[in-house]
């Protein structure tokens, strides 16, 4: 069979279905792209926003206009919270939740699956471009943020064992990936139902494994304890990139979101990471126009992030989401004022962006180039503290590791700012 697949939100769908595909080729099916005519179409969607949702509608009709006698297999967060209005699109033939959207290649080669046993946590992990690979050692979330609908698509945390993830870390490395990126729903609550620890984990990936780089790809601030931090600054591969929430630069709104820290507390760990790593790149996730953000407060937002030593922001528009408790809190903000707030927000990022980049010009630093030979003959790769740099293209450079003077010229100003 020809599969194709279109992922749509955050980097654990990106590894999911990466793994997904992996797994249909091992079934002997071929896998094509997303625009060519495919016998099955996947598309792993997400249920972030509204918008995320209206993108998934549109990426399934286009499958189905494709190829009408396909089989279209909508899996995912989106197709968790919402299976019935998907099941009205017609073409659609197949809707499989988080729960069950792993069991894809035994349900399409119509084999039998006991969907109510007892099945190890599905590691899964992407291999897209041969030099980085995300990998997913836990999901799901029990932190009820008001605004957020995750705990009901990806259910409650859960994670790998630290054996599951060693393993998969060694079939990784023998790839001749360089580079992981830990990836989660809530990444520190790693481990909390067996009692392991993101700790212990970091630890012996640290010592144990050949894997050049790792990275954690977001981490919230009651989580991270200084300790981590120490190890982090003295550790052999863990490099100097965090991501770390902050979604409210106010305590006031923090506390209507229900989340576990205040600004205070956020502050104290980015200074600590600053002190232990002065070039750390630290990013955040924000929220524009939350209930509560009205003009006093979000003057006092844009005073508190502009004062944090952030390199830059993604900013996210806050959007009513089904059956969330935000959506009985007061004072909600008009969907105009709640844009607004985003572009402004926007443009501290791109300032603190620009800072921090030229903040680490003529510096050294590590970057693990990657295959793609860009138009304009450059190949581009990531420094240890994630600025994107470019040089002219040699193939022998693709996968290696080498130490870079950071220059204006070399800088490729595409950071990431959604997702
Ligand atoms: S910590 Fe909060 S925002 Fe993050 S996934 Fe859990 S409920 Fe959602």
């Amino acid at each position: 069979m020809r599969c194709a697949a279109h992922t749509l939100g955050c980097k654990l769908n990106f590894a999911e279905t990466s793994h997904l595909l992996r797994r249909l080729t091992a079934y002997g099916h071929q896998i094509v792209d997303f625009d060519d005519e495919a016998d099955l179409y996947i598309i792993n969607t997400c249920t972030v926003t509204a918008i995320a949702e209206k993108k998934c509608r549109t990426i399934i009709r286009q499958a189905i206009r494709r190829n009408p006698g396909a089989q279209v297999a909508v899996i995912g967060c989106f197709a968790q919270n919402d299976a019935a209005s998907i099941a009205r699109i017609p073409g659609v033939t197949l809707i499989l939740g988080n729960d069950r959207k792993h069991l894809l290649p035994e349900l399409i080669a119509n084999e039998k699956v006991d969907t109510e046993a007892t099945t190890p946590f599905p590691l899964a992990y992407s291999s897209g471009d041969r030099t980085r690979s995300f990998l997913k050692i836990q999901d799901g979330c029990d932190y009820f943020c008001t605004y957020c609908a995750i705990p009901f698509a990806r259910g409650r945390s859960h994670s790998a064992t630290i054996e599951q993830v060693l393993q998969a870390v060694d079939e990784i490395a023998a790839q001749g990936i360089r580079e992981v990126v830990l990836t989660g729903v809530n990444t520190g609550t790693f481990g909390q139902q067996r009692g392991e620890t993101l700790l212990q984990l970091l630890r012996r990936l640290d010592s144990e494994t050949t894997i050049a780089r790792y990275r954690i790809s977001s981490i919230e601030p009651n989580l991270i304890t200084d300790e981590m931090v120490r190890f982090i600054a003295d550790s052999r591969a863990f490099l100097p990139h965090f991501h770390i929430p902050l979604q409210a630069g106010s305590d006031k709104i923090l506390k209507l979101m229900h989340r576990r820290y205040d600004t205070a507390l956020y502050r104290e760990k980015l200074e600590l990471i600053k002190r232990l790593m002065p070039d750390a790149c630290i990013a955040a996730d924000i929220m524009a126009g939350f209930n509560g953000e009205d003009e006093t407060e979000f003057a006092r937002v844009c005073q508190y992030v502009e004062s944090l030593p952030l390199s830059y922001l993604h900013v996210f528009t806050y959007s009513n989401r089904p059956n969330t408790a935000a959506l009985r809190l007061p004072e909600p903000i008009p969907v105009a004022v709640r844009r607004e707030h985003s572009h402004a927000l926007q443009a501290i990022s791109n300032q603190k962006r620009e800072a921090f980049c030229q903040s680490q010009t003529g510096k050294q630093h590590t970057v693990l180039w990657e295959s793609t030979q860009h138009p304009d003959g450059t190949m581009q790769g990531w420094t240890d503290n994630y600025i994107r740099l470019c040089r002219p293209y040699d193939a022998t450079l693709v996968g290696t590791v080498t130490t870079e003077t950071v220059e204006k010229s070399s800088i490729v100003y595409n950071f990431p700012t959604e997702g």
